[in-house]
């Protein structure tokens, strides 16, 4: 879906001020809304006007060359509407989805415990049964628009060592969230700590309980194709800054066009996957491939913008900062230790 340029034009505008300033991005996320894009992952049913996985992925594209924190906060509110449709019942979808569609309300994500983060001590995030009632203890570490949201999906490690994924409804008694996380970039995302404290959560909002291999490899799970989406719209931002300085720079034209080369290349097989069936292989491999370019692309504008892309009111700077963000965020282990090996021996990894 084809976002208008004049919204991109003003969601740019705002993208300092989301990045820098620890507070919900009202601003940018009205413009976000005005794009029609809170309806394009809701059934008809629910009020949505539902496009291709292809059409949302240009989409998120084209957000992120505008302002990486408006998509990234978008693109978790979308992930956890991915697990309703998935995994909740009629019952949750009909209450649910159709306040999302209108942007009345907010919903995000809060699974990383069960995947990426924290998986080397206790779990983090503990459920178990007590009569009807399911009670979660705990912290989920990382869940962006915390404060925002009505609900979030969580998920939790049982005494058994299962795991349990359920709808968190941000008002249950025991449930506080903590401070915006002092972040290096996209403070205005307010990913923040939220800690359960004994939440007692009725059966109604129980998601399935898929095991870890089908968290990892259901739609949008880590590094999957939006992650790899949003890495390519900000190398795309910095690209686009290195093609216009290279129209008065002709030294910087070589450098520009390569790294528009490889962007197009990693573009090409994004959506060739998003058309068929992107197994979790090759999805974490193009993660990978673009965990580097998004670096590289961003520093080369730096470097193009010389001390004035240092200063905060550069974008250059922005971006270089923001592509760092794609080295921790929704990154499975594979691709962290293919990125570790092309740190530490380039050569190895056909890269250098
Ligand atoms: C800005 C931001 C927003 C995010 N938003 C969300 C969100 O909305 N929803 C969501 O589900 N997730 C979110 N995430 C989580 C993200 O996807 C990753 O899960 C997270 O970045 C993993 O980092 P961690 O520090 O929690 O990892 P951990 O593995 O818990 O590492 C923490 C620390 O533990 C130590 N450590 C690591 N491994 C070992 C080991 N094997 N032995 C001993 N010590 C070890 C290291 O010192 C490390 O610094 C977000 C992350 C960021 C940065």
């Amino acid at each position: 879906m084809p976002v208008v340029s004049q919204l991109l034009d003003e969601l740019a505008a705002s993208a300092r001020q989301a990045d820098e300033t620890p507070a919900w991005p009202e601003a940018s996320w009205n413009v976000v809304r005005r794009t029609g894009i809170l309806r394009a992952n809701i059934p008809a049913e629910h009020g949505g006007e539902p496009h291709s996985s292809s059409e949302l992925l240009e989409a998120y594209e084209s957000l992120t060359g505008a302002c990486l924190t408006s998509s990234f906060i978008l693109s978790q509110r979308d992930a956890s509407i991915r697990r309703l449709l998935d995994l909740g019942s009629a019952d949750i979808r009909a209450q649910l989805l159709p306040p999302l569609a209108r942007g009345e309300t907010f919903t995000t994500v809060g699974l990383s415990q069960l995947t990426t983060s924290r998986q080397h001590g206790k779990p983090s995030l503990t459920v178990r049964t007590d009569g009807d009632a399911t009670i979660f203890d705990g912290v989920i570490p990382w869940v962006t628009g915390a404060s925002r949201a009505e609900h979030v999906i969580i998920g939790a490690v049982s005494e058994d060592g299962g795991q349990v994924l359920a709808v968190l409804p941000m008002d249950s008694p025991g449930v506080s969230v903590g401070p915006p996380l002092e972040l290096m970039a996209m403070q205005g995302s307010m990913t923040a700590e939220v800690r359960c404290r004994e939440v007692r959560v009725a059966r109604h909002w129980l998601l399935a309980a898929p095991g870890q291999a089908a968290l990892q490899a259901s739609r949008g799970g880590t590094g999957g194709l939006e992650t790899s989406c949003l890495g390519l719209g900000l190398t795309a931002a910095a690209v686009s800054f290195l093609r216009a300085e290279a129209v008065r720079r002709s030294d910087l034209t070589d450098d520009a066009e390569r790294l528009d080369q490889q962007r197009q290349e990693l573009r090409g097989e994004l959506f060739q996957m998003a058309a068929g069936q992107a197994n979790p292989k090759s999805a974490q491999s193009l993660r990978m491939r673009v965990n580097t370019l998004v670096l590289h692309a961003t520093q080369a504008a730096l470097t193009a913008s010389k001390g004035s892309g240092f200063l905060l009111s550069h974008p250059a700077q922005r971006w270089a900062r923001q592509a760092l963000f794609f080295l921790v965020w929704s990154c499975p282990a594979t691709v962290a230790s293919a990125t570790m090996t092309y740190f530490s021996n380039p050569a190895a990894c056909g890269l250098a």
